[in-house]
């Protein structure tokens, strides 16, 4: 198994483009191969338990390791100066990944209160009916995570920046307090990517992306990873790749490796998009609050700044009668679509409503809920600028805000 060794005193830049590729030692080609294989030919038997890989087995089935798949794993790993990825089909099995491996029944669970639906859902839903115990709060509020965490907490899970409304979680702080009681630390980093926070640094245990979103870049392909310790990740390697199965395809791997040759460049470019964009809405007569974490008006603006070396390329912005203007949105906007999903190179936008929210993943009450409106109010569009010409963003959104 000939693998490039990652340097990871190189810059990010370098190993963007380099880390996990090397040329190919049998054509020379510059560029990674695309290993389809699902099984390999073996020159000595290997056992057909997932317990007994040793470390340095060779490729046996592309379910438990394969080539193109892991030259994306030592990118990533070495984009997050994390110790081992690895990769599942999509962001939310890559979720469930940790999840499932992390947590049993009887244990505690303490879950950021607002944060990406398919994950809030999973947790109060299927991990309730397993028997894991789930709690919610506000992870921008210290005390309010710290009052939270039981001796029977095994984990936390954070998102910073955290859906719909952009709150920042200070991921040192949670980190501290997690391993005060034994606990271990998910970060969903999705949204800010390993260019803005690389969180292992900052003690997070777990670092999740989906991978559909910046690191992909170019809306084309799936994708979900891990970043944990060597120790850590052998539960979800075994229960989660091997038994459960969610593995990415070669050819989705290869396209977001090539992805990730540009990624520091899309996020120089996403953040000046977006710091435009969030100005232009800010002095809109028709919007009534921007929040994107790079605005000096954002409420976690000082954090955003200590913990985020590019403020990305995602804003949320509320309008007088939100929810009325949304098929405004859909019919005269031109350039920006209106679809889920973000960090693409295309712009898109989407309607969160409050209640919708609250109806279907969050059922927050009393203060909690009344915490959540003083940032997203009845709702947001949330909008993931693109890399357009912030220009012609702008007068995409003024027509539709007319
Ligand atoms: C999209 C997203 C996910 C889920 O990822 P998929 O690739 O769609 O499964 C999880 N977390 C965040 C923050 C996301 O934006």
């Amino acid at each position: 198994m000939n693998r490039p060794k990652t340097n990871q005193t190189a810059g990010q830049r370098t190993m963007a483009v380099h880390a996990g590729e090397g040329p190919d030692p049998t054509t020379g080609a510059s560029a990674p191969n695309i290993v389809m294989s699902s099984t390999f030919v073996l020159d000595e038997p290997v056992g057909f338990s997932a317990y007994d890989i040793p470390e340095d087995a060779p490729y046996v089935y592309s379910r438990w390791s394969n080539p193109t798949v892991r030259q994306l794993e030592d990118k990533l790993a070495a984009l997050e100066q994390a110790p081992t990825c690895r990769c599942f089909a999509s962001g939310m099995a890559a979720t469930a990944a940790v999840l499932l491996s992390a947590l049993k029944s009887g244990e505690r669970l303490v879950m950021s209160d607002a944060n990406y639906p398919g994950t809030a859902e999973f947790a109060r839903n299927n991990l309730a009916r397993m028997g894991v115990e789930v709690a919610v709060v506000n992870f921008s509020d210290l005390d309010a995570v710290e009052q939270a965490v039981t001796p029977s907490t095994s984990l936390l899970w954070g998102e910073t920046p955290a859906n719909p409304a952009m709150r920042i979680t200070d991921i040192q702080a949670v980190a501290e307090i997690a391993h005060q009681s034994g606990a271990r630390l998910a970060i969903d980093s999705t949204f800010a990517t390993p260019i803005a926070t690389q969180p292992i640094t900052l003690g997070a245990d777990y670092v999740i992306h989906s991978l559909t979103k910046y690191c992909c870049g170019h809306g084309d392909a799936m994708g979900g990873a891990v970043l944990a310790s060597k120790d850590d990740m052998r539960s979800i390697e075994t229960d989660a790749q091997i038994h459960m199965g969610g593995v990415i395809s070669p050819f989705n791997a290869w396209l977001i490796n090539r992805g990730l040759g540009t990624l520091p460049l899309r996020m120089q470019a996403h953040q000046a998009n977006a710091l435009a964009v969030a100005q232009f809405l800010e002095s809109h007569p028709q919007v009534t609050k921007v929040l994107y974490p790079g605005l000096a008006s954002h409420p976690h603006h000082e954090l955003a700044k200590r913990q985020m070396k590019n403020f990305s390329g995602m804003l949320s912005f509320q309008v007088k009668d939100g929810e009325d203007r949304v098929s405004r949105m859909i019919f005269e906007l031109q350039v920006i679509h209106y679809a889920v999903s973000l960090g693409h190179h295309r712009s898109l936008i989407c309607w969160l409503g409050t209640d919708d929210l609250m109806a279907s993943s969050y059922h927050l009450t009393g203060d909690a809920l009344r915490a959540y409106r003083e940032f997203a109010g009845d709702g947001v569009f949330r909008l993931s600028v693109g890399l357009e010409d912030p220009e012609d963003l702008c007068r995409d959104l003024a027509r539709a805000l007319d």
